[in-house]
């Protein structure tokens, strides 16, 4: 049962790019914004490695040194950062609430939801031992670094497809590992990758396990799921594109979201169906979920909360 009750103007929940970015914004227009970090401060750039493709890192950056760049920042302009998840919300009636950690309640003038989005795994502990070692689920953030290598990728939806593409053109070769006898992205894609000469799609072929020196990825080993034949193709890389899941169930009932669980946004904005709650980064974007356009929906998300804020205050100047 919730006991202590604190208010807010500014409530952003979750600290990867989009949150951090909003509580630099949202902290110089003095909306003195309070950030719940979540379980994972810093959020998905805290599993990477390196990360390249950041703009203002000439030469590159990992991700928890550049997640603790955006904190610094966010908190240099007085962004009051807490470790604490948010267990549920209430968005009936103004102003907003949130209940933390399950026992702290605290009600916002505005929300800025940027609890992102987690990528599927496949299970294996071989994939978590590798991670960032040669294993990763993101080829446009880190398919740079297997330039002439040979890598594989397991998925069959758009998002593989795509990501094959954009390795091939990196990689000497790109194994796709599609489970099913045909693939679920869109024929557009599949044409592509089958347009692709070194892509070799691999029908009917499970991932059994990621072979490793101990230090680095060597090969996969692949599983035929009609003839139980297994094989082992040395790769350097292994990507897995099996889909992400939006963090969004505390959400459920409250906001609109598509049928895959994204939080819907009024085009062109972050604003999401309920007046003063605005989303920005991954949790409303699964089509380019990079860490440059989280940052740059988080500052949107911010001014789209001062800019409400601001209205709100000329309404009672009106009306008083
Ligand atoms: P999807 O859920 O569409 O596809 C996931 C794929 O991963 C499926 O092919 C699925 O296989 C496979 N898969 C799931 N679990 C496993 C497993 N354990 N082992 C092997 N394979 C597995 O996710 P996406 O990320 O591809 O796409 C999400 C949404 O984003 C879609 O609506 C997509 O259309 C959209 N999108 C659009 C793009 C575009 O228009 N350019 C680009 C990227 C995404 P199976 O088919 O057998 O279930």
């Amino acid at each position: 049962m919730s006991q202590e009750i604190e208010h807010v103007q500014c409530l952003i929940i979750g600290s990867g790019p989009a949150g951090y970015t909003a509580a630099i914004y949202a902290a110089r227009a003095d909306l003195k914004p309070v950030m719940y970090t979540g379980m994972e401060p810093g959020g998905q750039l805290t599993q990477t490695t390196e990360v390249d493709n950041f703009p203002g890192y000439p030469n590159g950056i990992t991700g928890p040194e550049m997640m603790e760049d955006f904190r610094k920042q966010a908190e240099r302009f007085g962004t009051d950062i807490r470790f604490g998840y948010v267990s549920s919300v209430d968005f009936t009636s103004m102003p907003h609430k949130v209940v933390v950690d399950e026992i702290k309640t605290i009600t916002a003038d505005t929300v800025i939801i940027s609890t992102g989005a987690t990528a599927k795994w496949l299970g294996l502990p071989s994939e978590q031992q590798y991670n960032g070692f040669g294993v990763s689920a993101c080829a446009v953030c880190d398919g740079f670094f297997f330039k002439g290598q040979d890598v594989a990728i397991v998925g069959a939806g758009d998002t593989a497809a795509e990501e094959a593409t954009y390795l091939a053109k990196l990689c000497k070769k790109v194994y796709m590992l599609v489970r099913r006898d045909e693939f679920r992205a869109s024929k557009a894609m599949v044409h592509r990758v089958m347009n692709t000469p070194n892509i070799e799609v691999i029908y009917n072929s499970e991932t059994k396990e990621i072979l490793g020196n101990g230090k680095n990825v060597t090969g996969v080993r692949v599983l035929n799921n009609q003839t139980g034949a297994e094989s082992d193709l040395p790769v350097e890389g292994f990507f897995v594109a099996i889909g992400h899941k939006p963090n969004t169930d505390i959400f459920k009932g409250w906001l609109e979201m598509d049928e895959t669980g994204y939080l819907k946004t009024i085009p062109g904005s972050t604003k999401t169906n309920v007046e003063g709650v605005f989303a920005c980064g991954d949790v409303q974007d699964h089509y380019y979920r990079q860490a440059v356009t989280a940052a740059g929906s988080g500052c949107m998300a911010a001014l789209d909360a001062e800019r409400y804020l601001a209205a709100k205050e000329d309404e009672v100047k009106v009306l008083s």
